[in-house]
């Protein structure tokens, strides 16, 4: 008997893969009102531990998807990490202690399967998303206005998914990218690592709280794996089989000299990675894109392939949001490959240097490792290879005539707290909502034409004024969670902690443009200069012209 084949779903957009990317992604389009459906090959979620990291710009992304509180409760900042050489002396010092530039802690710990529960579980709140768990997607075909993806079941039975655009978030052996037949780039990085996830009978104080010992007679990373949790990963030594490696009896050996054994930890899982630095070449062809592991991998010692993954997830929504909904051509999907894979280079190249710090076993060049590393004092910037910097590659982004990035277009910029003028105070996202943003320190109704005001207020653009703190608004009510979407008129933003209008002061910016991801679009000196700004911003989202009535 063939197998059975269900009659078509449509969607706006099908995401394969219901991985904490492609959860993120689902929860920000459906906050946008469009129809999700995810298909995840597995029936129940992943239940092991792999990232146990993430930092303030994606505590960030959490909050503005609404559910930063939840995420912080199952979460532990991460306080100070330390990369030390076999006789215990520091090679590098990251002190990620207090809070980032996105106004939330800057590092933060926690256990991936209980992340994705509190995202699933916001996720599959949303009426117009729906979850397909046991649907294997196994043929895709982009038919130019919509894409048909079909997806089997456990029993064998066919399922036929319309969508709009499918996004795959499937991970590493991504079958989307496969389809997409993009060419990789791949740096040729591969150590194998056993990961032991350690859940200790009793509390116990870690100092440091997280720790590579770059000690070339076993690399070995001792972390937190949030709350409750420690994971510890151990190389595998030239020599080693992957067996040897990685079975309980090894595990516990290997977990000995930290005073841990079975009658006073549980060995949660021991599993063996390979760690690689590669990413996708395309990002989208057509209809059809990737996002996450899908589109790229790294090492973990920065803690970045996840975050990654959700910065992925946090550029393309807007964007697909625009393009769904008639305002802008696709054309600007194609910002997404071109702004990501620059930045991407940021992450992977930190991961990977970080990784040549700890994966050496060869004895001359650990020796001339330590030497430059104890010289460079533990720090970072010094003692690494310099890095490309985390600024978005072409696309939305004010750019000057040779098409390089104006001042702090491309790069993230910092949250503090503010209060609204009905005296709500809190994080700025959270106080005034999210989406684009036009910030000034003066009053911009002089250069805001009402054709300007109605384009801004078409890509659902807020425009703020910051104040200084004064009789007129007293602050009350703090604000907790949750996210005041919208555009409207001018709203006043007070400066409760002196940080935006000092900051913008001493940078020489008049206004500054920002994105619903959070990036700058660009910025201006002088409030005059703002309606060419606004203008280069509607170019480049590739904005349709509303139809002229009549
Ligand atoms: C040891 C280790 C430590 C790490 N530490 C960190 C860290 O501290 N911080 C950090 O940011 N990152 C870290 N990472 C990386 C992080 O775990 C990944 O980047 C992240 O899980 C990727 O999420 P994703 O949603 O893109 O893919 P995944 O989580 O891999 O999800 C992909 C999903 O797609 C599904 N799928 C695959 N094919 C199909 C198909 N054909 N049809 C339907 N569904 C399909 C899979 O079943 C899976 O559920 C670590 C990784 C490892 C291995």
């Amino acid at each position: 008997m063939p197998p059975a084949r269900s009659a078509g779903t449509d969607c706006d957009v099908l995401i394969v893969g219901y991985g904490p990317v492609g959860q993120m992604l689902t929860i920000m389009l459906a906050r946008y009102g469009y129809r999700v459906s995810v298909a995840e090959r597995w029936a129940e979620a992943y239940p092991r531990p792999r990232a146990v990291h993430y930092d303030d710009e994606i505590a960030r992304v959490f909050a503005a998807a609404g559910v930063g509180e939840e995420v912080a409760a199952i979460s532990q900042p991460s306080g100070e990490y330390d990369w030390r050489n076999a006789d215990g002396r520091t090679l590098l010092h990251f002190d990620w202690s207090s809070a980032g530039p996105g106004g939330w802690p800057a590092a933060n710990m926690f256990s991936q399967p209980r992340l994705e529960a509190v995202l699933a579980a916001k996720a599959e709140s949303f009426p117009t998303v729906g979850v397909q768990r046991g649907w294997q997607a196994s043929v895709i075909e982009d038919c130019g206005d919509h894409v048909v993806t079909m997806a089997r079941d456990a029993p064998g039975a066919e399922h036929l998914i319309r969508a709009r655009y499918v996004v795959g978030c499937d991970g590493a052996n991504s079958f989307v990218r496969e389809h997409m037949g993009t060419g990789l780039t791949d740096l040729g990085f591969f150590y194998d690592w056993l990961i032991l996830d350690v859940i200790p009978h009793s509390e116990r104080e870690w100092r440091p709280f997280n720790l590579q010992m770059c000690d070339p007679r076993r690399p070995t990373t001792v972390v937190s794996g949030g709350p409750g949790r420690r994971r510890w990963e151990f190389m595998r030594l030239p020599g080693e089989t992957i067996e040897e490696l990685n079975n309980e009896r090894t595990a516990w050996r290997l977990l000995e000299p930290w005073n841990l054994t079975p009658g006073n930890a549980d060995l949660e899982r021991h599993t063996v990675y390979t760690f690689q630095a590669r990413w996708a070449d395309r990002w989208r062809e057509g209809r059809i894109l990737i996002a996450g592991d899908a589109a790229h991998l790294m090492p973990p010692f920065a803690g970045q392939g996840m975050c990654s993954g959700i910065r992925d997830a946090a550029n393309l929504a807007w964007k697909l949001d625009l393009v769904l909904s008639g305002r802008s051509s696709d054309r600007l999907l194609d910002t997404y490959t071109s702004e990501r894979s620059a930045h991407i280079q940021n992450a992977i190249g930190m991961s990977v240097e970080l990784g040549n710090v700890i994966c050496l076993t060869d004895p001359a060049a650990v020796a001339a490792r330590d030497e430059i590393m104890l010289k460079a004092g533990g720090r970072p910037e010094r003692a690494l290879p310099p890095i490309p910097p985390p600024v978005l590659g072409p696309g939305v982004l004010s750019t000057s005539a040779d098409g390089s990035p104006v001042g702090v277009a491309g790069q993230l910029s910092p949250q503090g707290r503010i209060a609204s003028a009905s005296g709500a105070v809190g994080r700025f996202d959270q106080v005034l909502g999210t989406g684009f943003v036009v910030a000034s320190t003066v009053d911009l109704s002089p250069v805001l034409t009402s054709e300007l005001r109605a384009s801004l207020e078409r890509i659902g653009a807020q425009v703020v004024r910051f104040v200084e703190p004064g009789p007129a608004v007293e602050p009350g009510t703090a604000v907790q969670n949750g996210t005041a979407a919208g555009a409207g008129p001018e709203k006043v933003a007070v400066d409760v902690d002196g940080f935006y209008l000092p900051w913008l002061r001493e940078a020489g910016h008049e206004v500054i443009v920002v994105r619903p991801d959070f990036y700058f679009f660009g910025a201006v000196p002088a409030a005059a200069g703002l309606p060419a700004l606004l203008a280069e911003l509607l170019t480049k989202m590739d904005l349709i012209r509303e139809p002229v009535a009549g």
